[in-house]
């Protein structure tokens, strides 16, 4: 049976200079959550993306001297690797500058313009500029004359005639989507925020740029080119194939994760121009705080970024995917240290996680030449692993990812305790068989159980501990409703490679 649609986003990204842990923290939260819904059976689609027009690829092509085609060509294919080597499993990856998103951009603005004509209106805009954000600033945005995001960056005055959107007719339509949950804003701090914004009252927004030489035609006016947030924006609907027939298979989006930082953008502007053009909104937006290094944003204009390649390479990807969600978090700000990630690293995955994983099958390929036991009767692991199956479901359904991959460590502590308790290697001397075969099958399927959980956080590992269980079917194929009732008698278990090896003291 088919299960539900589950259609997530994450933000596509400038093409202005090499992703840093900040971009990771987002797209393996997203790819966290894609996995976990595949996991419980949805129909996911997973999207992610480039944003390939902003001004600021117009100087990073000519600081590199190529053209802005050939520039963002090149980034496109580092950010992808890069997110390949993080385990992403997107379905599809969008570039602003493929025809498909173009044709999306015109269909949109043409069906605003059909919809709702008076909602586009032409006039002369004057203000300060960000390029770093690539929009104008309000007064409250600018702190010691300099945009809050951006405190290195100078503020471009600029004066110029654009088409603008009235955003400022959709404020009270928003507040009651708002609501009545019909549209809504994740966590509540990000939902307070954009209330206080909303209830302020918005002013329009200008939607075109004067003749910039790389971005999109705006339709009817070709002096004028579409605003590179617009455009952008759009992105997520473009990628469903609209205005084509069928987009509505995967539209509206299930969820957008985005930084806190661009919550106007995503909660409010976009929402307004899918309503000016008649279509669905997306029914949730979730964003995440900042990974901080010593205390500041991770960024690029900030100048405090830290190499991801450095990242990967301490002790490979699925561990830093780990960290990132367990430590950083996906709802507040959180800080990235490297002694924080050795710590955790050896805590939680090689002393509690991969020793569970290590022992349980190396004494079952000692004791029992590697083949499972049949259980008879409970033990109290399944009713740990009842409890930690159901509290991972919850944290999980609400994005929890901290919450979720710390129950994972919970439930492997509560193994080797068990192991502790049990003594096999006692047992084996003594030749209790009867119970030493109760307790390597409880083991053993406890450590099915945790693969299968550990599955969204660390992909790898996890089918590296499934081959090793030599289980009768794939990971792939298993379902969470599968885990309650998981049978593990007569899978020929072998001993795994090192999971989680610690670095060589010295
Ligand atoms: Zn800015």
């Amino acid at each position: 049976m088919p299960g539900k649609k589950f259609y997530l986003t994450t933000a596509i990204d400038y093409s202005n200079g090499d992703p840093h842990l900040g971009h990771a923290l987002e797209k393996v939260g997203a790819d966290c959550i894609a996995r976990y819904h595949r996991l419980s059976g949805d129909r996911v689609h997973f999207l992610m993306g480039m944003d390939e027009h902003s001004q600021s690829v117009i100087q990073a092509a000519a600081r590199a001297s190529v053209v802005p085609r050939e520039w963002v060509d090149r980034m496109a294919k580092t950010f992808a690797d890069y997110w390949r080597r993080l385990e992403c499993s997107n379905d599809d990856w969008i570039r602003t500058t493929e025809p498909r998103h173009v044709r999306g951009v015109v269909a949109l603005l043409e069906r605003i313009q059909q919809q709702r004509p008076d909602d586009l209106y032409v006039a002369d805009y004057e203000g300060l500029y960000c390029t770093g954000c690539e929009e104008f600033k309000q007064p409250a945005q600018i702190v010691n004359g300099h945009c809050i995001e951006h405190p290195t960056l100078e503020l471009i005055p600029t004066k110029e005639r654009n088409h603008f959107f009235r955003l400022s007719a959709y404020g009270q339509r928003l507040l009651q989507l708002i609501a009545t949950g019909a549209f809504r804003v994740e966590p509540e701090i990000r939902r307070n925020e954009v209330v206080r914004l909303l209830e302020d009252g918005l002013q329009d927004v200008s939607i075109s740029r004067q003749r910039l030489p790389w971005g999109i035609p705006f339709p009817g006016d070709p002096d004028q080119t579409v605003y590179v947030w617009f455009d952008a924006l759009i992105n997520y609907l473009s990628a469903t194939g609209f205005p084509e027939p069928g987009y509505e298979r995967l539209w509206p989006a299930d969820l957008h994760v985005v930084g806190k930082g661009i919550t106007r953008f995503h909660c409010i502007i976009w929402p307004a121009m899918l309503l000016a053009a008649g279509l669905e909104l997306p029914r949730l937006v979730w964003a995440h705080g900042y990974v901080q290094w010593e205390g500041t944003k991770m960024s690029k204009t900030a100048g405090t970024a830290v190499s991801l390649d450095t990242a990967i390479e301490r002790h490979g990807a699925d561990a830093l995917r780990y960290f990132l969600v367990r430590e950083v978090g996906f709802e507040n700000d959180g800080n990235f240290t490297w002694d924080r990630f050795d710590a955790r690293y050896t805590a939680d995955l090689a002393d509690t996680f991969g020793n569970l994983v290590s022992r349980s099958l190396a004494m079952t390929d000692r004791y029992r030449a590697g083949v499972v036991p049949t259980e008879a009767g409970e033990s109290p692991l399944d009713a740990a692993a009842a409890e930690t199956i159901a509290a991972y479901t919850r944290a999980m359904d609400a994005y929890d990812l901290q919450q979720g991959a710390a129950l994972l460590i919970e439930l492997a502590t509560r193994a080797n305790r068990y192991v502790e308790e049990t003594t096999p290697w006692k047992l084996a001397k003594a030749k209790r068989d009867g119970e030493l075969d109760q307790v390597l099958a409880h083991l053993v399927r406890t450590v099915a159980r945790l693969a299968v959980l550990s599955g969204p956080f660390i992909p790898v590992k996890a089918e590296e501990i499934w081959t090793s269980l030599g289980a009768d079917r794939s990971l792939a194929s298993l379902r969470l409703a599968d885990l309650t009732g998981l049978a593990v008698a007569g899978w020929k278990v072998s001993k795994p490679p090192p999971l989680f090896p610690k670095p060589d003291a010295d």
